[in-house]
């Protein structure tokens, strides 16, 4: 290939233009000038309009002759936006989830950034520099030079409005003053009560930063009980790799809802510590952003997006909750937090600690496995007993005329939390309007026969459906088990929990928390923070409540509907079920009081239930494990699912036959990989006037998945969209 050589004054850079479409997915080239930094933002002339690229790299020579190159029409951004890990991610990520390389890149900017919609706020000051005679009729001007000599410096649109633009203008010309422009940060969560008292490490905890310090393996994996102190262990590793003149990195799954989190996070570390959150407003996410960027900030906190924080020479990642599904992306690209922090921590020779008291199968199986370095804590804080959790047979409750939403023991324990001047938190599933069938009178549940999981009731067609295989079968009228009749169960709301409770307590001061509760950036953190007060005696909430609060006057949890995630058709319902429990009941008796859980069922005998009363998080993973094993589910198989989604329905389905017929090739080339293939209708048959379909296979390993993003990729046009699923949280 032809090579040309710059002449002198200007070189080439590599572009890669911010259009979200393949047949674009290259790098494009460009005259600039050779101050053009690798990393910045750049507008440039394409297909007759101004859009916006990256530059990726910057050289002397180029495959064009000069006069075929067109010049970069607009330079964004000083320092570059980009650090350069990101072009090694972003090939990474363009290979491993098969999206344009623009697309991967975007994952490193905040939107409104990329829109160009928030910009620096700026504020300008006067300061004083030398002192210089005046004429003695300039009385302004030498009113405005004593005061500045005296404060130093003042806010220019406030010393200009006290003393008179001229004047002001005049000492400027003069040099006795210089303007300085200041950037302002805007501040997220700024009223914050900082609470940290510096702790003494317990015996546990230094073992295990000794271990996490030692250990030769990137991966480490804290299994710690609720209450066992892991955020203290995070926040001294985070201490170590600062002192070390390195950065961090810490996940947790909402960041909202963890506002204890954040004033420890502000309390030992000040303004190294910048907050990512969808929840900001624009400006404030822009300038936290910069802030890491700038390298003024050292340690990102944030939800799952700020794995992609813009901090160089990491020394750790903390991904809190590692179990938690938030971690996995639900729009392109599907990725998974744990892959990308992985790379950045390969990368950046970081260590990479995951945490959780209830560890994900497929995590602790990697521990077990060696690939990870397992770390165990199973005591909890000063010796405090984890809350006793005491079950409620639900059944049994509606056949002797019970048919309230709490049992009896859970009304008696209620009041005397409440006659003792303590807090309760009730739970409910938000997975209460998931439609399997259970029967009330005897807690028999209806499974596929193929399949093993629960059925899900679709009542467009009044039929059951397995949403792992497609199989249907016939509504039930009556239960196969014991002949009961009450078989159709439905969830019960929040809102009519709470009803019930103040029927039943009409003093309490009871606070609900759902997504209709809950609405702005602050909600959730002003509804916790009223408990946190006790302003309120009982909490009644969804999944929200369950994550990492710490509220030390909560001495009883109730358990409203164990059953709802139990019997979810999801094959990992049993592992969110043992989580769930684990997770809420840790909720109860933190600190000096011992803590109770009351736990509603209809199975009171399922043996995930008895593993979670007893915090008996081995004997779990062993039975599940073995479960995976048997049944061929993950990490033993690999489920994939390839949704197409058109407006069109014919033509959804041509496509679906084309991506169908596509897989039975590769069937037939390697029919030892396949466990179950199939097409389908998806359970959700129609969003946002979209047709969906879907191709659901079940694979012994992941030797495949190139393959079949092949496919999709293939079959994928403007029109109809074909996109791959791994291993995927939610089937609708
Ligand atoms: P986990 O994250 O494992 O659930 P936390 O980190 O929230 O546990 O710790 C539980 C409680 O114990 C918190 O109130 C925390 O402030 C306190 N704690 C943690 N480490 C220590 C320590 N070394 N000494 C005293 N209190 C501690
Ligand atoms: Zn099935």
């Amino acid at each position: 290939m032809a090579q040309f050589f710059n002449k002198g004054g200007f070189v080439f850079a590599e572009v890669i233009v911010d259009i979200a479409h393949s047949q674009v997915d290259k790098v494009f080239e460009y005259s600039c000038p050779d101050s053009l930094q690798v990393g910045s933002r750049v507008k440039v002339p394409f297909g007759g309009r101004k859009i916006d690229g990256f530059v990726i790299g910057v050289s002397r020579v180029s495959s064009y002759p000069a006069d075929k190159i067109k010049p970069v029409a607009e330079i964004f951004d000083e320092p570059p936006a980009l650090i350069p890990e990101c072009f090694d991610l972003m090939e990474k990520i363009s290979a491993r989830y098969r999206v344009p390389k623009a697309v991967a890149l975007r994952l490193f900017l905040p939107s409104e950034m990329r829109l160009g919609k928030v910009h620096v706020s700026i504020r300008r000051y006067a300061k004083f520099s030398k002192e210089i005679g005046l004429n003695s009729s300039a009385k302004k001007q030498a009113e405005a030079l004593r005061f500045i000599m005296k404060e130093g410096e003042a806010d220019y649109a406030r010393f200009a409005e006290e003393f008179g633009r001229g004047a002001v203008d005049a000492l400027c010309k003069k040099g006795a003053i210089e303007i300085e422009e200041r950037k302002i940060a805007r501040s997220p969560f700024s009223g914050l009560p900082e609470n940290y008292e510096k702790k003494t490490l317990t015996k546990a905890q230094s073992d295990a930063l000794d271990n996490i310090e030692n250990s030769d393996k990137r991966i480490h994996l804290v299994h710690g009980v609720t209450g066992s102190g892991k955020t203290e262990i995070y926040l001294n590793v985070i201490a170590r790799e600062i002192e070390r003149g390195r950065t961090a990195i810490f996940l947790v799954p909402e960041i909202s809802l963890t506002p204890q989190m954040l004033s420890q996070l502000r309390a030992r570390f000040g303004g190294s510590a910048a907050i990512l959150h969808s929840g900001l407003s624009a400006g404030e996410r822009f300038d936290e952003w910069w802030r890491l960027r700038s390298g003024e900030a050292k340690i990102a906190i944030g939800a799952r997006s700020a794995v992609f924080a813009p901090l160089e020479n990491i020394g750790a990642i903390i991904i809190d909750e590692e179990h938690d599904s938030s971690y996995s992306s639900e729009s392109a690209p599907r990725y998974e937090t744990v892959e990308i922090a992985s790379f950045r921590a390969e990368y950046n020779g970081a260590k990479l600690i995951l945490g959780s008291a209830t560890p994900s199968v497929e995590s602790f199986a990697k521990a077990r496995d060696g690939e990870y370095n397992l770390i165990t804590l199973t005591e909890r804080i000063n010796g405090k007993s984890l809350p006793e959790i005491i079950i409620s047979d639900m059944c049994k409750e509606v056949r002797s005329g019970n048919n309230t939403a709490f049992s009896r023991a859970l009304r008696q324990e209620l009041d005397e939390t409440l006659k003792s001047g303590r807090q309760a938190i009730l739970f409910l599933n938000r997975r209460g309007y998931s439609r399997h069938v259970v029967c009330r009178d005897c807690g028999y549940v209806a499974k596929c026969e193929n399949c093993d999981v629960s059925l899900t009731y679709h009542s467009e067609e009044n039929c059951l459906k397995c949403h792992y295989c497609g199989a249907r079968y016939r509504m039930l009228n009556a239960c196969p088990d014991c002949g009961g009749t009450h078989v159709l169960y439905s969830g019960t709301g929040t809102q009519r929990v709470v009803s019930d409770l103040k029927t039943l307590f009409p003093d309490a001061r009871i606070l609900r928390m759902d997504n209709d509760t809950v609405s702005g950036k602050d909600g959730h953190y002003k509804i916790l923070r009223q408990f946190a007060e006790k302003q309120a005696d009982i909490l009644v909430g969804t999944q929200m409540i369950a994550k990492g609060h710490d509220f030390p006057a909560v001495t009883l949890v109730g358990i409203l509907d164990a059953d709802m995630s139990l019997h979810f058709s999801d094959y990992r319902s049993g592992e969110r079920t043992f989580q769930l429990i684990t997770q809420v009941s840790g909720r109860s008796g933190r600190a000096d009081d011992k803590g109770k859980v009351v736990l509603q069922t209809c199975s009171p005998e399922n043996h995930i239930l008895r593993y979670a009363v007893n915090y008996d998080y081995k004997g779990f993973f062993d039975n599940e494990i073995a479960l995976r094993k048997a049944t061929c589910f993950p990490p033993y198989s690999l489920i994939c699912r390839i949704m197409i989604t058109c407006g069109d329905n014919d033509k959804a389905i041509a496509v679906l036959k084309e991506v169908y017929f596509a897989c039975e090739e590769l069937r037939k080339n390697f029919p030892d990989e396949f466990i179950f293939l199939n097409k389908m209708h998806s359970p959700v048959k129609k969003i946002q006037g979209k047709f969906r379909y879907q191709v659901l296979m079940r694979l012994k390993s992941k030797s495949l998945l190139e393959k079949i993003y092949d496919i999709a990729v293939n079959n994928s046009a403007n029109d109809s969209l074909v996109y791959v699923e791994e291993n995927p949280a939610n089937l609708s």
